[in-house]
């Protein structure tokens, strides 16, 4: 016969991948007095996101809550391993700062002047390059179809996977319980979430619960009878050499979404397919870059036209099919303790330190403090009122 048993927690986290250790950590941050539980089933992190990520950080953004989260991020990053330190062990994320460019067709480059006035408004380093520039800056790229490109030096990429054990082993050190179990179900009365019961049967009652899980969040977000448009899609990232010699490249990011950077000897990226059909699929198409992403890069890089391909994975970007923007508050009007931060449909890795504190804020002060995130909150998808970023993928 097996027992099941119910625990009382201040807040339990749903899902503990790098948006869900980032709220614990900041939840025992903001206050250190809280009991706060993080519901992950795998441990090994197999399916997540996190650990199938690029690792790029950018301020290249138009929404002013974006460009202020990445910000903060890309700060907070930086400084990671010497802040982080947990049990006396830093917390490496190998942060390298290779810059981010931006290159839009001559028709985009009123957008893209726009785009870099706001950047630069809130505090942003940003470069705007003519096509004789960018050449100058990077000989390899054909630059005959380009209108102009943006280049932010100070941004960068980092290991995902680092991040993700960073948040995760200095939430534990600061008080924090993982429990290696899945969220089964959630427990609701008139006007709140008392529990929820999981896989085993054990049930966690708490003042306050956190959707942090990523592309199941959607699922998960029905079982409180939330309807949260996040649905996960399939999206390639390979590994490949070019060739020829090349310099080192930064982010490179155009609107056909071709997205590429500097790795070791190599290049890291991929060709997202906005059109790829929603759902759980993990299947590597092997043909992929030869047939997609091949094309792109050896037109934007002659030196590529040899390029090999040694490796393609596959990952789930948490799409927030509304505006492809997060979701991060409460759900204030049925279900005011739960509270949801997923949806980053792409950027959920470098806004994660962010998107954590905000949350942690919300539910310690009942403000956000350090960046006002109202806007991203659940009542734009219950008005149906898309707040998507411009011109920016
Ligand atoms: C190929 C690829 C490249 C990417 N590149 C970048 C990039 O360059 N920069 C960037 O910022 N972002 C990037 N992303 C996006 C980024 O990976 C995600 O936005 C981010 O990982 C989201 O973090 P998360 O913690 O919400 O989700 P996850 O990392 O997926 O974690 C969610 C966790 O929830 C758990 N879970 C699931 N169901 C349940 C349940 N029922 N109960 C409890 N727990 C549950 C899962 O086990 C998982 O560990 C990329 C993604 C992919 C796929």
């Amino acid at each position: 016969m097996t027992t099941t048993s119910t625990t009382k927690f201040d807040v339990a986290v749903l899902g503990g991948g790098i948006v869900g250790s980032s709220v614990a950590y900041f939840l025992l941050q903001e206050d250190p007095g809280l009991s706060v539980c993080v519901v992950e089933p795998d441990p090994t992190y197999e399916f997540a996101s996190a650990l199938r990520a690029s690792g790029g950080c950018r301020v290249q953004f138009t929404r002013p809550e974006n460009i202020a989260m990445s910000l903060f991020s890309i700060d907070f990053i930086r400084k990671f391993e010497s802040n982080m330190i947990a049990n006396g062990r830093p917390a490496p994320v190998d942060w390298v700062e290779g810059g981010y460019l931006f290159i839009v067709p001559p028709e985009q480059t009123t957008g893209l002047e726009r785009n870099v006035r706001k950047q630069l408004a809130a505090g942003c380093v940003v470069d705007l390059l003519s096509p004789s520039e960018l050449k100058a800056k990077f000989p390899s790229m054909n630059v005959a179809d380009i209108g102009a490109g943006a280049h932010t030096p100070h941004d960068g990429w980092c290991d995902p996977n680092g991040l993700l054990w960073g948040f995760r082993r200095k939430a534990i050190e600061l008080g924090a319980t993982y429990i290696q179990d899945r969220f089964a179900d959630g427990e609701v009365d008139g006007s709140a979430v008392r529990s929820v019961v999981l896989e085993s049967g054990n049930r966690i009652v708490a003042d306050a619960f956190v959707n942090a899980t990523g592309a199941w969040s959607g699922e998960v977000a029905a079982k409180f009878g939330m309807k949260l448009p996040v649905s996960p899609m399939r999206r390639f990232e390979h590994y490949f050499t070019a060739g020829s010699p090349v310099e080192s490249l930064p982010y490179v990011k155009d609107t056909a979404r071709l997205a590429f950077r500097s790795e070791g000897k190599g290049f890291s990226g991929g060709l997202v397919d906005g059109s790829e059909q929603r759902g759980f699929n993990l299947d590597v198409d092997h043909d992929y870059f030869e047939r997609v992403v091949w094309p792109a890069v050896a037109h934007r890089f002659p030196a590529f036209e040899a390029a090999k391909c040694h490796r393609t994975w596959s990952g789930l970007y948490e799409v927030n099919e509304l505006d492809g923007n997060p979701v991060i508050g409460a759900w204030n009007k049925r279900l005011p303790n739960l509270y949801t931060v997923s949806g980053f449909s792409g950027h959920g890795m470098m806004h994660a330190p962010a998107a954590g504190l905000g949350i942690a804020e919300l539910i310690v002060h009942r403000e956000f403090r350090t960046i006002d995130l109202t806007k991203l909150g659940y009542e734009r998808v219950e008005a149906n009122e898309p707040y998507a970023e411009e011109g920016i993928l």
